[in-house]
This record gives C-alpha cells, sequence and structure tokens, in this order.
C-alpha cells in the first residue's frame, strides 16, 4: 500500500486555479482575467508574471530528472510529486508540513548526530518531532556505521528518518554504497520513511550521477521517498533560492492528489516560488550543450576540493603534525570535519587570524593555492 493512499485530491486555488485551467485551454481566442497582473497589448514574453503554484514547469521537471536520473521507474510512470522549492530550505519545509499534515504513521522525524543545524528549526517549527541517530564518530572522526545500524532498529516503526543524499554537513563523512545498501535494507525491514536532503549533487565527487547513488538505489529497492534538492551550490545560485521538494507515488492519479495537496500546503506560505533563478537552471539543465558546460565545472569545482584537500595532507604529514590526519583526504564535499578542539580554533583565530566554527569544520571550498600554506602550517603549528 502505497504511502500516500489516504490523501485526498485538494480542491484548485480560487485564483491561481483560473490561471492552470486557462492554461490547459487551447483554444487561440482564450483570455485570462483571473489573477491580478497588469497587461496591455504590448505583453512580452518570456514575461515576469507569477509563476504556478508548483513552480515553473520546466524546471520541476529538469530536477527531478536530474536527481532520479532519466530511467528512474517512477519518474518513467509519472509518478513523482514535484514542487519548486524556496532553495533546499524551503523544499525541507514543504516536506516537513506535508509530513506533518498527511503522513500516516507517528510524525517523528530522526536526524543524524550531528547534522545541519537549521534541520532541527525546520522540522519542529514544520510540527514534526525532532529524535536523533548515531551519525559520526569521534574518535575515528569517520562514520559511526554500528552505532547508525543499532539506532534505526531501534526506532519505533514506520519513523521518518533524514538522510543526507551525499557530502554530510557538517562533517563531510559519507556512507559508501554498501554501506547505503545495507542501510535500507534496515529502512526497508523497519518501513521507516525515508526523506532524503540532497544539497551538494555534483559537488561531492564531481559526478552528478555518482553523488545520487543513494537517492537512486532507494528508489529501486523500491522505498518510497521524500526528496529536497538544492540548486544553491551545484549552480553558483545561492541568493536566487532555486530548489525543489519531490515524493514519489504509486502512480499519476496518486500524484496529482498529491501534488493538490502541495499546493495547499505552498499557497499560504509564499504563494508561488520565484522565476529568474528557476528560468536560469531550467535553462542550463535543458539545453545539452549548457548541461556539458555546467557538468564541467561542477567537475572543476569538486576537483579543486578533493585536491585541497591532499595539499592539506601532505602538508601536515610532512610538517610532523601529531595525529592521524587521513580523514581529511577521505571525507567529501564542502566540509571538513577536521577533528581539531575548540581551544585550538581559538588560538588558530587569535594567532593566527583563521576563522573557522568552533567544532572544528572548515569550509574546504576557502582554501586554495595562495592560503593553503599557511593554513597547514598554522594548523600543524595549534597542534604542537
Ligand atoms: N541542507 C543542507 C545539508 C545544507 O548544507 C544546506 C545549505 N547549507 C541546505 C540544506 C539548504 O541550503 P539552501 O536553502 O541555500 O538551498
Amino acid at each position: 500500500l502505497s504511502t500516500w493512499s489516504a490523501v485526498p485530491a485538494g480542491p484548485p486555488d480560487p485564483i491561481l486555479g483560473v490561471t492552470e485551467a486557462f492554461k490547459a485551454d487551447k483554444d487561440p481566442r482564450k483570455i485570462n482575467l483571473g489573477v491580478g497582473a497588469y497587461r496591455d497589448e504590448n505583453a512580452t514574453n518570456p514575461d515576469k508574471e507569477y509563476l504556478p503554484i508548483t513552480g515553473l514547469p520546466e524546471f520541476t521537471k529538469a530536477a527531478v530528472k536530474l536527481a532520479y536520473g532519466e530511467d528512474s521507474i517512477p519518474l518513467q510512470h509519472n509518478a513523482i510529486a514535484v514542487t519548486q522549492s524556496i532553495s533546499g530550505t524551503g523544499a525541507l519545509r514543504i516536506g516537513g508540513a506535508f509530513l506533518a499534515r498527511f503522513y500516516p504513521n507517528t510524525k517523528t522525524i530522526y536526524l543524524p548526530n550531528p547534522s545541519w543545524g537549521n534541520h532541527t528549526p525546520i522540522f519542529r517549527d514544520s510540527g514534526l518531532e525532532v529524535k536523533q541517530y548515531r551519525y559520526y564518530d569521534k574518535t575515528t572522526v569517520g562514520l559511526d556505521f554500528a552505532g547508525l545500524k543499532e539506532d534505526l532498529k531501534n526506532m519505533p516503526e514506520q519513523s521518518i528518518v533524514l538522510l543526507h543524499a551525499c557530502a554530510h554537513n557538517p562533517t563531510g563523512v559519507d556512507p559508501t554504497p554498501e554501506q547505503w545498501i545495507e542501510i535500507s535494507d534496515i529502512i526497508q525491514e523497519k518501513k521507516l520513511f525515508p526523506f532524503f536532503d540532497m544539497a551538494y549533487q555534483g559537488f561531492a565527487s564531481g559526478s552528478t550521477t555518482h553523488d545520487a547513488f543513494a537517492v537512486r538505489h532507494f528508489v529501486k529497492a523500491g522505498h518510497q521517498i521524500a526528496l529536497a534538492q538544492s540548486f544553491a551550490k551545484n549552480m553558483g545560485l545561492y541568493g536566487e533560492r532555486v530548489g525543489a521538494f519531490s515524493l514519489t507515488t504509486a502512480d499519476p492519479e496518486e500524484k496529482a492528489r498529491v501534488e493538490s495537496q502541495l499546493k495547499i500546503v505552498v499557497r499560504p506560505m509564499y504563494s508561488n516560488p520565484p522565476l529568474h533563478g528557476a528560468r536560469i537552471a531550467s535553462t542550463v539543465l535543458g539545453n545539452h550543450k549548457l548541461y556539458k558546460e555546467w557538468h564541467g565545472e561542477v567537475e572543476n569545482m569538486a576537483n579543486r576540493i578533493i585536491s585541497m584537500r591532499h595539499r592539506l595532507h601532505d602538508n601536515l604529514v610532512a610538517q610532523g603534525t601529531p595525529g592521524e590526519w587521513k580523514h581529511i583526504t577521505s571525507q567529501i564535499g564542502m566540509f571538513s570535519f577536521t577533528g581539531l578542539t575548540q581551544p585550538q580554533t581559538k588560538v588558530l583565530a587569535d594567532k593566527a587570524h583563521i576563522y573557522m566554527t568552533s567544532d572544528g569544520r572548515i569550509s574546504m571550498a576557502g582554501l586554495n593555492s595562495h592560503n593553503i600554506d599557511y593554513f597547514s602550517e598554522s594548523v600543524s603549528k595549534a597542534v604542537k
């Protein structure tokens, strides 16, 4: 039985629903007098009028294809409900609100410990109860896989589990593909509901396909999932607030019911999403030449970060810095949990003018060939 089988079809919006009906009408004489947008005889195309509540259709189509892959079964069956969102944050918030309203089981979401700092308030304010599962092992500066599995197995059945699809923030520690497969199996056994946060697709490995492994594996394995996507990092569209929230459903009929309710969640929050960034993203994703160029640039960004990790690691070892530094290169994505202690981060700020969060997290993307040696020496000194 689909998780969403009991979601009722909601009524169309009294005003924006008129535009939906207008757009679906094929008659050349058609006139839309529903929405309050000023137009004279000289209206241009493309315009800057309101998007539909669920956003730019070309964009959401391209976003879903990028995440799930062209050959995804629910995609081919027109069974993915999707709405554009105010970047990744807005996608998580829409997801939280939808789950709080329609998830048919206990409304508790489990977050990895630690997780992105905004996850707890987003889901709490959405009306879900927030709990944690073990994720990070301080002693190895790696994944606490045994603790993670044990916590999944001990969750009440049908709980909601938030998973970072790739490039876990703040630790930079991701499960391997083999570990993802085990996680998927446990989640299936326990009938847990997986909610993926994918804020860094392509940014981790340099390949959007590789970074979507977990999402695509879960869907192939038969899970119904929720997915929050952000185009802030991988398209450099931070301030344009481009994102998408999607849910896999049983069939096109259920997808339509779920989307009708997503509209009812979105309409009183912000009515409809911003246009400009979604237009940029859909232009890039929908044009073969631009897509290739963009993907090459994503690859360059990821590779530059990876090369900085190697250089930092090698410098620290060459300078005889006490401790084990392998995690610097095994971690992935924008962030690295260095393992530096709070007093060490304070010394770095006070003595070396180097700033990072007090948990020892650094943004690898802030290191470059000009500052990497100074940074490495300063860390080495702070640890010695
Ligand atoms: N999820 C995670 C894990 C993040 O790190 C971020 C950005 N820091 C987001 C979601 C959302 O970011 P945005 O709203 O800018 O897309």
